[in-house]
């Protein structure tokens, strides 16, 4: 049986830059993934990327030029596609089966074009997190409190499509489902709403 710590948490980077987005999510897995002592790459990183210091001063981030199917190619069978369109769903025993998570690098998107697909097409087993689309953050910190925590996905509470009011006037829903936070709130990572907010508000002028 495999030590239930100290898991992989690999993001195959799949988009041509990493956006502030992308980037905010990065840090927060890169953050949670040191605390629970594992270690997190960021696979298939293009020769020129340059990796922001947010996540190279975190010590479980692991940048890596290689692709997922090279860096496994003898060790196919310990590595899970996390995948919506899997027809199992993550169970705690996987943490048993599995010593790495695999998760597109892609942002969201409503509705979801399935690019997940150029991940499935490799070849690993897949294991899907339920019927609804979560952030790539949300992604890794359900799977982490599956396999790591053992709690079963459907006793984790989740907040589906959260509402975020900026003020009286402005509010935005979010497409995704996120883990509930002990403040109630949906779990998202540092600076986010503050993004949101800012590609809003440039949305609105946009406009005019
Ligand atoms: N719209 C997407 C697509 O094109 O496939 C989903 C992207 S999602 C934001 C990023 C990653 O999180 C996915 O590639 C997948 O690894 C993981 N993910 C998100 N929701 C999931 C779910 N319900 N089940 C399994 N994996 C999920």
């Amino acid at each position: 049986m495999s030590n239930p710590k100290g898991k992989t948490y690999i993001v195959e980077h799949l988009d041509p830059e990493l956006g502030q987005w992308s980037e905010l999510e990065y840090v927060a897995i890169a953050k949670e993934t040191q605390v629970a002592q594992g270690t997190f790459l960021l696979s298939s990183l293009p020769e020129a990327f340059n990796v922001p210091p947010a996540l190279s001063q975190v010590p479980a981030f692991k940048p890596e030029r290689r692709g997922v199917e090279e860096l496994y190619a003898n060790d196919k069978s310990r590595v899970c596609l996390l995948d919506p369109s899997a027809s199992s769903d993550l169970g705690p025993d996987d943490g048993d089966k599995f010593d790495a998570f695999l998760f597109g690098g892609i942002l969201g998107d409503d509705p979801p074009r399935d690019r997940t697909s150029e991940l499935r097409k490799k070849g690993f087993e897949g294991r899907r997190l339920g019927p609804k689309q979560m952030t790539t953050d949300t992604a890794v910190r359900v799977t982490r409190m599956v396999v790591e925590d053992k709690i079963p996905l459907d006793e984790i509470s989740y907040l589906d499509f959260p509402e975020l009011k900026f003020n009286d006037h402005e509010s935005t829903q979010m497409p995704f489902r996120y883990v509930k936070g002990q403040d109630g709130k949906p779990m998202m990572p540092e600076g986010m709403i503050q993004l949101i907010e800012k590609d809003a508000d440039k949305s609105i002028d946009d406009l005019f």
